[in-house]
């Protein structure tokens, strides 16, 4: 079944605002600030939030060049395969998952999801993973799999960029700064480009040491654009031990904030930039009178995997 390259350019064409939402919290009023959050969590529920924004472009390139499987790759409770997962099953392609790591039995509900969507999954070991990106690793999948469009880990790459820079069609003019986290970096990258110069960016690293982005962003909008804007920053100090580690006080922090906005976020990704932007915010970082838009970037599909891991330490 050949994919309806009409059918994505019409699904990608219905895509409404995000809402937006006033946190009402009162030691953040008690500080004068502002605080919105930028409900893009809310947008899909095929590929959540900047999975979405990140595919989209991907995917038009992918149809438009009469590719019928995707390739990609990821660990096992990645937001990104579920949501490649998701998405190829909706539009009609194949896919592949290659992913980091023994592929556990029973699978995990990530992998579990991807499976039924009839994602093709091939576990690679940690060493291999380092080299996926080579010709043999290539050329063993495509007599496997046949032709197929790859998209590289996080689905981070110039077309992810196109995508996420659209989200600055989302902001309005009187925010002050921008809030995302980053794993990756293109959805940061994808904003800086978007915004042009407008607002101060946060980026939150959720991986240890995460200054070694500033360097990957600086050449993922080099190849995209002639000049890099200079109105952003990381702020590395919220990794809570790096990449899916956490402590007691932010799950602590996720569910006084879900109680007090309604607004769920995961231990992984967004708890870690909230609980940053919440203490930045108390701590006096943002001047009297700022306005603050966060931007939920979705990814709750992996609080499932979560709390099979560790019982019931959320609320929700
Ligand atoms: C994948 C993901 C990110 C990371 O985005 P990058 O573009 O890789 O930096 C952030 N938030 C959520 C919820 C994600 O699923």
């Amino acid at each position: 079944m050949a994919v309806d390259l009409n059918y994505l350019n019409f699904y990608f064409s219905t895509h409404s605002k995000p809402e937006v939402q006033v946190i009402n919290i009162p030691e953040i009023k008690e500080k004068g600030v502002s605080w919105l959050v930028l409900r893009d969590d809310l947008n899909d529920i095929l590929m959540s939030g900047n999975k979405r924004r990140k595919l989209k472009y991907n995917l038009l390139e992918a149809a438009g060049k009469n590719f019928d499987t995707l390739l990609t790759f990821g660990g096992a409770y990645s937001n990104h395969i579920y949501a490649v997962a998701a998405a190829a099953r909706h539009f009609g392609f194949k896919s592949v998952g290659i992913i980091r790591g023994e592929i556990l039995d029973p699978l995990n509900p990530t992998l579990h999801f991807a499976k039924e969507s009839g994602m093709h999954l091939l576990s690679l070991t940690r060493k291999d993973y380092n080299n996926r990106n080579s010709a043999i690793l290539i050329d063993e999948w495509a007599e496997k799999f046949g032709p197929f469009y790859m998209i590289p880990d996080g689905g981070t790459n110039l077309a992810a960029l196109q995508g996420t820079s659209e989200l600055a069609q989302c902001i309005d003019e009187n925010v002050d700064y921008i809030t995302c986290c980053c794993g990756t970096g293109g959805t940061l990258s994808g904003l800086i480009s978007g915004l042009n110069g407008r607002a101060k960016i946060l980026g939150f690293p959720v991986l240890k040491g995460g200054d070694f982005l500033k360097g990957i962003i600086f050449d993922l909008l080099g190849n995209y654009q002639k000049n890099v804007p200079e109105n952003w920053q990381l702020i590395s100090d919220y990794h809570f031990g790096g990449y899916a580690r956490y402590r007691p006080e932010l799950i602590r922090f996720m569910n006084d904030f879900y109680r007090q906005t309604s607004i769920p976020t995961d231990p992984v990704y967004t708890g870690k930039m909230f609980y940053g932007v919440y203490q930045m915010i108390l701590s006096g970082y943002f001047k009297k009178g700022s306005r603050v838009l966060s931007i939920h970037s979705g990814g709750l599909q992996g609080l499932d995997g979560f709390k099979q891991r560790h019982g019931r330490l959320l609320e929700y």
